[in-house]
């Protein structure tokens, strides 16, 4: 991105003027400078795009047949394929994440689309035949208008995960992005008219929290599928319980690894600093919760504080840099505030703790060292709550079970590791731990087959899978009477059932 550009709304098939003159500006987490400016949309902004889908799901996205769908899905797929290098560039530049996490997660993306447009095609009904002469025929059907509400932290691959599943069951999709990063998913309805998916099949609105209330309120959606904060949750669900529309929920987390003594401590060490560091720790599974078996508690702490000291900060686009700036410097000051606490908490810092010293221009983004603090207790603040950011802590334990307990004293329950040779103990932690997603030996593996959601405060519903793919459908069900005579009840006859 070289000139800022002024970006309108993307609905009904082409690039639409904004009826609302607010505009909200776009930087670079890395450098502060404008990238782009895009609209804030209004209510008739968010009316008209809304309508759009509907028209476009009434016109016939809806009713026509998997095989048809799967078409431009998969030139889609090819489409973001070809243009991967392009997106990543993007995305870096409007995320502040390193190019190298960014080309290989954009490597990934099109495998979503594909993967959703093949199970839609071998997706298959039921039938029974029943007691009395009838036969059940069981149907679903797409859902209609989805709001698709999405965060910044990785603008595309969840807002693919998300889309992908939808347009393969036949819905119409308002998708309204972050703020903070609004401008890939722009893109990407461009390039899916491009691809040939029929115009309001993809719509995009761009705004802040109000938007997003907007889009939640408008009257086609008929499903509202949110990833966001808890906080944003709770708004979201109350909206959809009022509104009686279904939705999912995917919230924060504040994941915990274990790591027991029989571990290999250089591939725990390692796969912590992933786990922790990748995307400066702005994901929702990001590894903030270390309990360590006391055998390793001193080695660890001295060695991932290492390798987070190690970690070199600066430019994005540089593929040599590892960990980029946090999103804003409103999530800095969060953090910096993380780390006053666990500092007055009597946690002891064992890596980074500050802002590091960057030339020009990146003397201006929002940068934060990759930060560790040992000795930290359950009930602290940074124990419990998402940072959001590269702040994290370790904690050590005696036993298995102070372990499950440590890992599960937490009000999220979204993702969690556990590192370890003994095989039965793997699959005992993995069965005691409270965690929708829990990685033995590894951590932040994602595909499309493999189920994606948390419980409690980490929401519900699931990404990936058939679940995410009937998560957009409805079931009915549709009854056949197959005997030659009509049962008349009142004619005395009836066996009722
Ligand atoms: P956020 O909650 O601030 O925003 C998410 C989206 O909701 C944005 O598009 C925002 O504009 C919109 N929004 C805000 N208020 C709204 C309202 N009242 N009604 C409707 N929409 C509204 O989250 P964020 O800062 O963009 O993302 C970070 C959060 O997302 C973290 O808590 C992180 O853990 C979570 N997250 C979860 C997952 C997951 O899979 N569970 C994945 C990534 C991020």
């Amino acid at each position: 991105m070289t000139e800022p550009r002024a970006y309108d709304l993307h609905y009904g098939g082409r690039w639409q003027k904004p009826v609302s003159t607010e505009r909200i500006e776009v930087r670079s987490p890395a450098t502060g400078a404008l990238l782009a400016t895009v609209p804030a949309a209004g209510p008739a902004d968010v009316t008209a795009a809304a309508d759009a889908a509907q028209e476009a799901f009434d016109a016939g996205w809806g009713r026509m047949d998997a095989l048809d769908r799967a078409r431009p899905l998969r030139a889609l797929a090819e489409l973001l394929r070809a243009r991967m290098g392009q997106l990543a560039e993007l995305e870096s530049a409007v995320t502040g994440r390193p190019i190298r996490e960014m080309r290989a997660q954009m490597a990934r993306i099109p495998e979503w689309i594909e993967y959703f447009a093949s199970i839609a095609v071998g997706l298959e009904a039921e039938s029974n035949l029943v007691k009395g002469g009838f036969v059940t025929l069981t149907a679903y059907e797409p859902q209609g208008v989805c709001a698709l509400l999405t965060p910044w932290n990785h603008p595309v691959l969840i807002l693919v995960k998300k889309l992908a599943a939808a347009l393969a069951a036949g819905n119409c999709c308002l998708i309204k992005p972050s703020e903070l990063a609004p401008v890939s998913p722009l893109i990407l309805a461009e390039w899916a008219m491009e691809a040939g998916l029929p115009p309001g099949v993809v719509n995009v609105v761009t705004g802040a929290g109000p938007t997003g209330a907007l889009v939640c309120d408008a009257a086609p959606v008929r499903r509202i599928d949110l990833t966001g904060g808890t906080a944003t949750g709770r708004k979201v669900a109350a909206r959809a319980g009022e509104r009686l529309v279904p939705c999912t929920l995917e919230l924060g987390g504040k994941t915990p690894v274990v790591i027991f003594a029989d571990a290999p401590l250089d591939e725990a060490v390692a796969g912590a600093a992933f786990a922790a560091f990748v995307a400066a720790g702005q994901t929702c599974v990001s590894a903030s919760r270390f309990l360590v078996a006391r055998p390793l508690y001193n080695a660890f702490c001295t060695r991932l504080g290492a390798r987070a000291d190690a970690l070199r900060l600066g430019d994005p686009a540089d593929p040599a840099t590892d960990m980029g700036p946090v999103i804003s410097a409103a999530a800095r000051t969060r953090c910096l505030d993380f780390i006053a606490r666990a500092k007055a908490e009597g946690a002891r810092l064992v890596a980074g703790g500050a802002p590091p010293d960057l030339a020009p221009p990146f003397d201006a983004g929002h940068y934060l060292r990759p930060t560790v603090f040992a000795d930290v207790t359950p009930e602290s603040h940074l124990f419990q709550e998402e940072a959001f950011g590269p702040v994290v802590s370790v904690t050590p334990f005696e036993t298995e079970a102070e372990a499950v307990e440590l890992a599960n004293d937490s009000a999220f329950a979204l993702g969690a590791a556990v590192w370890t040779c003994d095989v039965a103990r793997a699959h005992r932690l993995s069965r005691a731990i409270r965690a929708g997603v829990l990685w033995i030996n590894d951590h932040h593996k994602n595909d499309p087959r493999s189920i994606w959601g948390g419980f409690d405060a980490s929401g519900w519903g699931k990404e990936n899978g058939w679940d995410a793919l009937r998560s957009y459908l409805r079931k009915r069900s549709i009854v056949i009477r197959t005997a030659s005579q009509y049962d008349d009840w009142f004619a005395g006859k009836g066996r009722y059932g």
